[in-house]
């Protein structure tokens, strides 16, 4: 999984022209109260709320600063989870699910004071739209947003009807949609190195090219070991995503790594950014395998979609990503794609985040399937409250209940892809049917 990771984040394009100031790896033993392995919004945002707590922080990152999803994200920031609000009422009674919602509005104000407190620019922008490719789209959408106006008090998404659809993105693919202005886009590694160095300012140590490979438990809590160096602490944050490694199997089993995909444009002019979104929203649709795509501050259209359920990274899905890219903008077919990269994302079988404790002192969050921009944010905020003893907000989501993948670790990619066929079919019969 790690090689052909690596190949692909040469061309990331979020990753080039960074002026972060690498962090050095650890070695010899230390000694600290709290360990966080990954160095992604949600392992810097725990660092960040621990050390501003009062605690000795140390974060242990295995490549560099937002290298996993976190730096190669869509950069939308949304609030709900993955599995959509309907879904969470399922797994959750009314009164948490609505704790739940709330704590992903939340996620988007911290953003937003995180931002402001730390200075960090990330180049951020205002407005979401959901789109609507079709008339079972457009029910669905419209039920979703009565829904969450009436039962949330949600009142940031305003219905954008099909004569108006235009204002907001220059497609012929798409009918409505509903735009939240709460929501937005911003650079998220620039954001999540933003991160990391206010976790540093406020005291804690961040460690890059320091993979953790095992966690052993001692006198005084737990011991982490890397390659050239441990850490000994009272309690550990696990924040390490679909990559985190197999030495905590009881997480593996929980999610399984996806891979997925983005392409950029050179950039674009001026007159040709705005007649694609004029309001430079970020922009994404109501398929299962969606395609999602904003502007960035230097005019690239930024396209994702596609996923890979064999976990690998075939190097056709950047012209498959492009062919996608032109259905939805035909006017981009002569446009240069000059980067293109992909990601792993950590689904669950309910596509509801995962975040829990594996023995006392021992807390993880993973599980964001693909929804975790916003949201990792928060979950780094909970988990600080959780180890400072207050455990209700982080409870929330904690007592999510979480199937392992089924068909075992050989079985259970191609039963997932099998059962991705349908839902692929589904997408692509979605306006026959509706
Ligand atoms: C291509 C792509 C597009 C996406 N687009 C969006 C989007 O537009 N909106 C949205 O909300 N979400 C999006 N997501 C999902 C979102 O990026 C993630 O949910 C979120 O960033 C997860 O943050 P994290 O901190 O949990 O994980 P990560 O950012 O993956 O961080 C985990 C870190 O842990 C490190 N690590 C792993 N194992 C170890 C170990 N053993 N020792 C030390 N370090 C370790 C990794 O190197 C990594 O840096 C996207 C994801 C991808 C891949």
């Amino acid at each position: 999984m790690t090689d052909t990771y690596s190949t692909t984040h040469a061309l990331n394009w979020y990753a080039e022209g960074s002026t972060q100031r690498p962090f050095a790896h650890l070695q010899g033993e230390i000694a600290v109260d709290v360990c966080v392995v990954g160095g992604g919004i949600a392992g810097c945002s725990a660092a960040l709320h621990l050390a501003e707590r009062g605690y000795q922080v140390a974060v242990l990152e295995a490549e560099s600063i937002g290298y996993g999803a976190s730096g190669r994200s869509g950069g939308q920031c949304l609030p709900g989870v993955s599995c959509g609000q309907t879904q969470l009422e399922k797994l959750l009674d009314p009164a948490l699910a609505r704790a739940a919602w709330d704590l992903t509005v939340e996620g988007l104000a911290l953003q937003q004071q995180l931002m402001a407190r730390h200075d960090i620019d990330c180049d951020w922008q205002a407005g979401h739209l959901q789109v609507c490719c079709h008339r079972r789209h457009e029910r669905e959408l419209h039920a979703e947003l009565e829904h969450l106006q009436r039962r949330y008090d949600y009142h940031s998404l305003e219905w954008i009807d099909r004569s108006a659809i235009a204002e907001h993105v220059g497609s012929a693919c798409y009918v409505s949609g509903a735009l939240d202005r709460q929501a937005g886009h911003l650079h998220p590694l620039k954001y999540t190195q933003g991160l990391a160095r206010a976790a540093v300012s406020a005291g804690a140590t961040v460690y890059e090219g320091s993979r953790v490979l095992g966690r052993q438990r001692t006198a005084r809590g737990w011991q982490l070991v890397t390659r050239e160096g441990t850490v000994s602490c009272r309690e550990v944050v696990l924040a390490g995503n679909a990559t985190l490694g197999n030495w905590e199997p009881s997480l593996q089993r929980k999610i399984l790594g996806v891979g997925t995909y983005m392409i950029a444009t050179q950039s674009l002019s001026q007159e040709r950014a705005q007649q694609l979104i004029p309001q430079n929203v970020a922009v994404s649709d109501m398929n299962w395998i969606i395609d999602y795509f904003r502007l960035s501050a230097d005019r690239r259209l930024l396209f994702g979609g596609e996923v890979s359920y064999g976990g690998l990274y075939p190097a056709h899905y950047a012209g498959a990503l492009r062919k996608r890219m032109q259905r939805v903008f035909p006017e981009l077919s002569t446009t240069p794609i000059t980067h293109h990269w992909g990601g792993w994302l950590d689904i669950t079988v309910n596509r509801a985040p995962h975040f829990g404790r594996l023995e006392p002192g021992v807390y993880f969050v993973q599980g964001f399937s693909g929804h975790g921009l916003a949201l990792a944010g928060i979950a780094g905020k909970l988990l600080a409250e959780a180890v400072a003893g207050t455990q209700e907000r982080f409870d929330v989501f904690a007592r999510l209940r979480h199937a392992d993948f089924p068909g075992g670790p050989w079985l259970r990619r191609p039963a997932l892809v099998f059962a991705m066929l349908w839902y692929r079919l589904r997408d692509s019969l979605g306006s026959l049917t509706s």
